[in-house]
């Protein structure tokens, strides 16, 4: 048994690798830069947490979660992977102990905001230590493509020129060429070995339904799984309020989350739907990165999302356990136009033309009558062929919406 698979075992638990793990593990071990794109619950952290273990020197993940952070570092101690964080959100005294266990050499896995390597003289502090390996987490958020952009991020170019012979290795669960062309550029990834995983997600069944009143369609949804846990994604805040206000009197137990509201109380609702205290969980997109609940048994999008890729990571959000999972869109071409309107309220031109883009596809997604698994994965330049038997167009369950025609006239507006 070689030493990765002994590690695996002992450290880990696992006694096999999921899909790609040991090609993305030896690239790394091997010494080359990497770019690795593999779907939200693919096992990425073990990717740079075991070749972590193998070198000799720090590996330094970087990662935007703050308040996962200090999660992420406990689970790696509870398995024995002598782990620290350094963000803004800790005490100096905790920045010291960290640091004198650096200078020590304690320490086999640093976990560090994008914000803390952006601090003047961090990268030269850093240099003080042996660093084998960058590990950089959801790197989607180096590029204006991505989903969750945070200029933050761009202070990640410096690695490449504070640290050239230390490789970078890339994840990311966003799998547009796009992204990772920015991604690879803006890390100056040198020959990087690319890792593409298929993003099809099998246990996904995907419908679009005709909008009409939408927060009865969305109750009765509801209503009718009473055991099952989910997340309603709404545009706006207060669609998302009154949501919640809407199932709250029919007896549903709906959470609100969304960037209008504090952070505790935020945080105290995700952890009560995390537990299961409450069924259903109503957000905006301020919903997502860092949830780690594997029982959603379905996500529905009562408005139109604004692209293909938040579509996709919301509703990957569902049937993280792999067991069947639905995902509802109810649509109508009023939003459209609505998130037309906001679109041309975007003063960066740039900005505009990547916004209008993203819209034209997702329309067009929930408009044609084409297998939806199969414009997914295309839109992530994957091919898939023949019928999905897990959609509404592929089960012939369409309903038709009258968006055929209205939807073209609107998007060429
Ligand atoms: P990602 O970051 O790609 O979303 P994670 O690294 O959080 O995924 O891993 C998702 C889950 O899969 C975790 O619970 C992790 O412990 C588990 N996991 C990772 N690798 C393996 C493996 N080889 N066998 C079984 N479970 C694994
Ligand atoms: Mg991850």
């Amino acid at each position: 048994m070689n030493e990765v698979r002994r590690i695996l075992k002992s450290v880990f638990g696992y006694s096999s690798f999921k899909a790609n793990q040991k090609e993305v593990i030896n690239a790394i071990l091997a010494g080359r830069d990497l770019f690795a794109a593999m779907p939200t619950g693919g096992g990425k952290s073990l990717c740079y947490q075991i070749p972590a273990l193998l070198f000799d020197g720090l590996t330094v993940v970087v990662s935007p979660l703050i308040a996962l952070m200090k999660d992420q570092v406990d689970a790696a101690l509870s398995l024995g992977i002598p782990a620290a964080f350094l963000n803004s959100s800790q005490s100096q005294e905790d920045a010291t102990e960290t640091y004198r266990r650096l200078y020590r050499g304690e320490i086999k896995l640093l976990y560090l905001s994008p914000e803390r390597l952006a601090v003047d003289g961090f990268t030269e502090r850093l240099a003080a230590f042996n660093v084998s390996l960058f590990a950089v987490d959801e790197a989607h958020c180096l590029s204006e493509w991505g989903h969750d952009f945070r200029p933050d991020y761009l202070a990640l170019a410096q690695l490449r020129t504070a640290f050239p012979t230390v490789p970078i290795a890339a994840f990311t669960a966003t799998a547009t060429v796009r992204v990772q062309e920015d991604i690879i550029r803006l890390l100056r990834l040198e020959d990087p070995f690319i890792l593409r995983a298929s993003f099809n997600r099998k246990e996904l069944f995907y419908q679009v339904l005709p909008k009409t009143e939408v927060l009865s369609q969305i109750a009765q949804y509801i209503g009718a799984h009473p055991d099952q846990s989910g997340i309603v994604y709404r545009l706006s805040r207060k669609d998302t309020d009154k949501t919640v206000d809407y199932l709250g009197k029919l007896g549903i137990r709906a959470l609100p989350y969304h960037a209008g509201m504090d952070k505790d109380e935020r945080a105290r609702n995700q952890e009560r739907f995390n537990n299961d205290d409450v069924q259903v969980i109503v957000a905006t997109t301020a919903f997502g990165m860092g949830i780690d609940k594997n029982n959603i048994r379905y996500v529905i999008h009562g408005d139109l999302p604004k692209s293909m890729e938040g579509y996709y990571q919301e509703t990957g959000r569902a049937g993280r356990d792999g067991l069947e999972s639905q995902c509802i869109l109810f649509f109508g071409t009023a939003d459209i136009a609505r998130l037309n309107y906001f679109i041309r309220q975007i003063e960066d031109p740039a900005e505009q033309r990547r916004s209008r883009e993203n819209l034209d596809r997702m329309a067009r997604f929930a408009s044609v009558n084409v297998c939806r698994r199969k414009q997914i994965l295309e839109y992530f330049n994957e091919t898939f062929e023949g019928n999905c038997g897990s959609c509404d167009v592929c089960t012939g369950t369409t309903n038709e919406i009258d968006a055929g025609t209205d939807a073209r006239k609107l998007l060429s507006a």
